[in-house]
């Protein structure tokens, strides 16, 4: 685009970059981010539209291609996360969507892991067949899974690097290897890790998406999606299919998202460090079955989160017993903890995933990913740890 070059500098370091990177400036000199709430522009002369379209890229043409404060979150969020290129989307979805469907064609192999958020389970199983590509879902945990599976070739590998809501972790490095081996690209979902947490192009994972609803507003506030890659592979297949299909980011969105970039960190070390002392009160405690956090001793897959993540994160699930009764009696009688199925928030929120993100599966399949009738899964907010405790205690006793 025309105006990302900025004042940033490439030696900037990330707490900077998520309150600087990428500012664009107007003639007004403001100090916050403008809203450029416009669909379109307009031009002098004739001759500067016939350029305009002649020429990609030289000027700001129609707000479905690109739009200075969309923009502003792009850059920012491209300099964070050491990409070559980003763009925002108007949602996690419309992102995982766009990154396959752009390059993907009949006759095209894909490989997943099992351990998916609903919607992206949804893509990979039932849409991306109807238009004549194979699919196969895998245990994401098993790298003689993927080998097997990797053997037959592929275009793209999707997986969650943390899943929804079990928190199985995927060795994108390895996972990375034998990806390219199969002449594919790794495509990772990396929301539950939060760009903070984990790198995945660092580890040789090719696209890296985020759901922007959530940590990155965390807020409540807006939908919003983004899509890092190479920029041969945007300008080549992302671009033109973004361009004529059209899930735009709202110019007013964008703004929310750099906002909520300003406080990001901030937001994800309290909130991860509220979340292991909740992780830590429920694994003591006699209600609970068993606690999948990936900042306890007890994550069964510790030596990888050890190499891969930086802390563990914001996000934890419990079993309670009494199976779905018990896990709605505990939802029911919690005051200060909100049922909701949205994650990454500044609000504490649970959700049991068998009868709502995951409910369109089979009872079998629910249960190969480990997600029982009494598992809940807590995002845990900013309140404080001791309320989030006093809160969790006393639903338990409904249990
Ligand atoms: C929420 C979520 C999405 C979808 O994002 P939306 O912004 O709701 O469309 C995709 N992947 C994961 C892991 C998510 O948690």
């Amino acid at each position: 685009m025309p105006d990302t070059p900025d004042k940033s500098s490439p030696s900037w370091r990330p707490q900077t970059l998520l309150s600087r990177g990428g500012t664009l400036r107007s003639q007004f000199g403001e100090t916050s981010e403008a809203i450029f709430m416009t669909s379109g522009y307009v031009y002098q002369r004739a001759e500067d539209a016939e350029e305009a379209f002649a020429k990609d890229g030289v000027r700001y043409v129609y707000s479905r291609y690109a739009n200075p404060t969309v923009a502003m979150f792009e850059e920012r969020l491209r300099l964070i996360e050491g990409a070559e290129a980003c763009r925002g989307l108007s949602s996690g979805m419309a992102a995982v969507f766009a990154s396959m469907a752009c390059f993907l064609r009949a006759g095209d192999r894909v490989v997943a892991s099992r351990a998916l958020f609903g919607s992206c389970n949804y893509i990979i199983t039932q849409i991306l067949p109807r238009y004549g590509i194979e699919t196969e879902l895998v245990d994401g945990r098993d790298l003689n899974a993927w080998e097997k599976a990797l053997a037959r070739g592929a275009k793209a590998v999707f997986v969650e690097s943390l899943s929804n809501p079990t928190l199985e972790i995927i060795d994108i490095a390895a996972v990375a290897k034998l990806t390219h081996k199969a002449g594919g690209l790794l495509i990772v979902d990396n929301v539950f890790a939060t760009p903070l947490l984990l790198k995945p192009l660092a580890l040789g994972a090719d696209i890296v998406i985020y759901s922007a609803t959530k940590h990155i507003d965390g807020q409540g506030r807006s939908l919003g999606g983004v899509v890092l890659g190479p920029a041969a592979w945007f300008k080549d297949h992302l671009a033109q299919f973004l361009r004529n299909t059209g899930p735009s980011l709202s110019p007013f969105n964008a703004w929310l998202l750099l906002k909520g970039l300003e406080t990001l960190d901030l937001r994800v070390e309290r909130m991860s460090r509220n979340a292991a002392e909740v992780a830590a009160f429920l694994e003591g405690h006699g209600k609970i079955q068993r606690v999948i956090y990936p900042g306890l001793a007890s994550h069964p897959q510790r030596a990888l989160v050890g190499r891969q993540l930086k802390g563990g994160g914001t996000l934890m699930a419990f079993s309670v017993g009494g199976g779905k009764a018990g896990a709605f009696r505990c939802l029911n009688a919690l005051k200060l903890v909100l049922i909701s199925n949205n994650l990454g928030d500044a609000r504490s929120l649970v959700t049991h995933p068998a009868t709502t993100t995951h409910h369109r599966l089979k009872p079998e399949e629910r249960a190969e990913l480990g997600i029982d009738d009494g598992l809940i899964r807590l995002s845990v907010g900013l309140e404080d740890p001791a309320d989030l405790k006093e809160d969790l205690d006393r639903a338990l006793a409904a249990v």
